[in-house]
């Protein structure tokens, strides 16, 4: 069966609930090692984690150092690693992309244009990250509905076109009280920065805290308006 077909299949026949149950089922369909799971260590990654190495499920789990995180970040990787034991693979930028990029437009070039952020998360994350995608049929995510408008119209296994696997997204339906609920009441660790205000955590220099009652995702990017605010992995 194509991985398009098999989609359907997916969406029609695997709980939308019980996500240890499909990730053995997945884990059946794919070779271990085309079936991957992207963190940065939100609290909603910190589930799947939980749920990946508690069960002790081979699939690989990876992160994307930008060169631009939070020190909070750093931290919460460490402590994610000492508490599990387990290995987290990392994947950077190409450093001579990040050497061009400072010498002709400097260190701060994304706040100057969308085009120029663009190009930053493109060079600090979407070229590592094809490389840590390259032969994945199946990519997991911690994408939540409720984090954007954009995220709301997505579906819990979804055909990717950027990167042509299958994305499986289990956290679709879940609120930020159930994120909040799992993590703290199983003590996992998390980022200290969810303590100070902060609700979607990217790069440093591009994430603010936010207000009670702004949305989510206000805090990434925030100078730009009307923007889709991704940038280029979802
Ligand atoms: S979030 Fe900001 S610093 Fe990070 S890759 Fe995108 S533009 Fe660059």
């Amino acid at each position: 069966m194509s991985n398009k077909f098999l989609l359907k299949d997916l969406n029609k026949n695997l709980s939308k609930k019980d996500i240890l149950q499909n990730l053995q089922i997945l884990l059946k369909k794919f070779d271990n090692k085309k079936i991957v799971f992207s963190t940065s260590f939100s609290m909603e990654d910190q589930i799947i984690t939980d749920i990946i190495f508690f069960n002790n499920l081979p699939i690989k789990i990876f992160t994307l150092d930008t060169g631009r995180l939070f020190e909070d970040t750093y931290k919460v990787l460490k402590k994610t690693i000492d508490f599990y034991k387990k290995k987290i693979f990392t994947f950077f930028p190409e450093s001579q992309d990040i050497e061009k990029l400072y010498f002709e437009k400097g260190a701060f070039s994304f706040y100057l244009s969308l085009e120029n952020r663009k190009e930053c998360c493109f060079l600090r994350k979407v070229k590592p990250i094809k490389r840590a995608l390259k032969g994945v049929e199946c990519w997991i995510t911690g994408i939540r509905a409720t984090q954007s408008e954009a995220r709301k119209k997505l579906d819990f296994f979804m055909w990717d076109e950027n990167f042509n696997l299958i994305k499986y997204n289990p956290l679709l339906n879940w609120s930020l009280e159930d994120v909040n609920d799992y993590v703290k009441n199983k003590n996992l660790p998390y980022n200290n920065l969810y303590d100070k205000g902060f609700l979607s955590i990217g790069c440093e220099p591009c994430t603010r805290k936010i207000k009670k009652d702004e949305d989510i995702r206000s805090g990434r990017w925030w100078w730009e308006n009307n923007t889709k605010k991704e940038c280029g992995l979802h």
